[in-house]
């Protein structure tokens, strides 16, 4: 299978790769090098889009629950074929480790299977009322619905706003990140064989030229975004103004507390995952870590020793566990963080530069970071980094690892670390997050809601529920009687 030579809007299951917008590249972060070129949309290419969309989903709109099914399940078979090539895409997109690539085209086949059953098995309500009438409640797609990706995993979150929407009988609207559209242009164009035309289309180019027209288009009925608050709060503003829905996926500061009675060399293995997957360039990363004064000291030795054993490279090799963070950009606002951390006064235990010689010189590697005596008002604990960048905090007691959890205006993760089953559950219950993991950590499965609490967003997506998120609820009352009734 090759790649398209060059990718560009993709409309009717075609590539528009001609017209004269602008062109950008796709660069893979490990070298700078350019792998293809990407034509933008303009504002003609856009509203095709939608008119397409629109008129596939005059019959898409109709299909039954069954074919639908089977569209997904066609669509996952296409994923777990060509499972390696895809991988390959999301590493040559984004930088991160191969072998986390494999994992999380592989969690997407899951979703898309996922999804094909929850819709064959899906149920309406039927309501019986004291009146002698009934009602039965059905869900009804909204139409063309807009799926706006961020850049850190556009594979896997493709697949978490795909399929509940198709599912759900929408057509889409893809819009991948312009740092980052390739995997997900790749994987649109390949889903095609499964699709009728116009179901699934893309528009390529710059967020706020192209993802702001998709999403003030008329003919959208529905976005659902990922990507940072910034940004998340401007898009849910155009919503609101025009009255349609918006699930917004935002960023996070995900706590990890942890209790002088857990299982610490599984924390620290979970704390490692969490933290530094993709370079720590995570919504969920877990780089708060909370951990009882009684075991503090030696929590950081032992971290430390891990980190300073990450293997860091060449992300197309198997045996890498973090490759470089994806751009300059990304480079510099992670270092900026760095150093704010520094002086600020927090204890810098491990790494803290730019790592240099042989592949580290061609992207931007920086050392994984582990920041100890940290205070809960520095701005490296409560600001999203969006890198390979740790801050340990100290606490005594189970109150005060409530608080300090709390002490951020995000809410997208946490997990607790205790045997303490009680302890767990109070912990888990006063925490302000999306999901709380108990001794474990970032395993997500389709079946599972996402999503967060204050400025982590708004809706959940994946889980039965996303199907809800993609529907509107149509009430329709019946009544068994033929009595002519008076008027008051
Ligand atoms: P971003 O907000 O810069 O961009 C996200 C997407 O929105 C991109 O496709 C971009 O082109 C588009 N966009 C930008 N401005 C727009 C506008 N004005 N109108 C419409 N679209 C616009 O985010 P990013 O840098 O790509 O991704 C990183 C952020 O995403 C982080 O904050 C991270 O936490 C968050 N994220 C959240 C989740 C989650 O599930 N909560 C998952 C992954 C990433």
């Amino acid at each position: 299978m090759t790649d398209q030579e060059v990718l560009g809007p993709i409309i009717d299951g075609k590539v528009v790769a001609s017209g004269s917008t602008p062109k950008f590249k796709a660069i893979y972060p490990v070298d700078g090098k350019e792998i293809c070129e990407i034509y933008s949309c303009g504002q003609e290419q856009t509203d095709a889009a939608v008119r397409s969309s629109e008129e596939a989903f005059k019959s898409w709109g109709k299909t039954s629950f069954g074919e639908r099914a089977a569209v997904l399940e066609h669509i996952a078979r296409i994923v777990e074929e060509n499972l390696e090539y895809f991988a390959k895409n999301e590493t040559l997109d984004t930088g991160k480790g191969i072998g986390e690539s494999l994992v999380q085209i592989g969690n997407s086949a899951k979703i898309y299977r996922y999804f094909a059953s929850a819709i064959r098995s899906h149920e309406d309500r039927y309501i019986r009322y004291d009146n002698g009438t009934a009602s039965v409640v059905i869900r009804e797609p909204f139409g063309s619905v807009g799926l706006i990706l961020p850049w850190n995993a556009p594979s896997m979150l493709l697949s978490w706003k795909l399929a509940p929407a198709l599912a759900a009988g929408n057509c889409a609207i893809v819009k991948p990140a312009s740092v980052a559209s390739r995997a997900a242009l790749n994987m649109v164009l390949r889903f095609q064989e499964a699709l009728p035309p116009g179901v699934l289309n893309a528009v390529t180019g710059s967020g706020p030229d192209v993802g702001n027209a998709l999403v003030k288009h008329p003919g959208i009925r529905k976005i659902s975004f990922t990507g940072s608050t910034a940004v998340g709060r401007e898009i849910g503003e155009l919503c609101g103004n025009r009255l349609i829905p918006a699930t917004l996926e935002l960023g996070g500061k995900s706590a990890s507390v942890i209790f002088d009675d857990a299982n610490i060399e599984r924390a620290i293995q979970f704390v490692m995952l969490g933290s530094l997957s993709s370079a720590g360039q995570i919504c969920i990363a877990g780089t708060r870590i909370l951990v009882q004064s009684t075991i503090y000291d030696s929590f950081v030795e032992k971290l430390k020793t891990k980190f300073d054993t990450l293997r860091v490279g060449d992300p197309m090799d198997s045996d890498t566990q973090m490759g470089p963070v994806i751009n300059k950009n990304q480079f510099d606002k992670v270092m900026g963080y760095i150093d704010s951390g520094i002086k600020d006064g927090a204890r810098l235990v491990i790494g803290g530069e730019r790592l240099t010689g042989g592949i580290y010189d061609k992207g931007y590697y920086i050392a994984p970071t582990l920041f100890a005596d940290v205070k809960s008002d520095m701005t490296i604990a409560c600001e999203e980094i969006f890198g390979p960048v740790l801050s340990i905090m100290r606490f005594d007691t189970e109150e005060e690892a409530v608080s300090i959890a709390n002490g951020t205006e995000y809410g997208l993760g946490a997990s607790v670390w205790t045997k303490d089953i009680n302890r767990a559950m109070r912990v888990s219950q006063a925490l302000e997050a999306g999901t709380v993991w108990v001794n474990f950590y970032l395993d997500s499965p389709a079946g599972s809601p996402f999503g967060g609490y204050k400025k982590s967003g708004m809706g959940r997506e994946i889980g039965k529920i996303a199907i809800d998120y993609y529907s509107n609820i149509k009430n329709i009352n019946i009544s068994s009687s033929d009595d002519v009734p008076p008027i008051f």
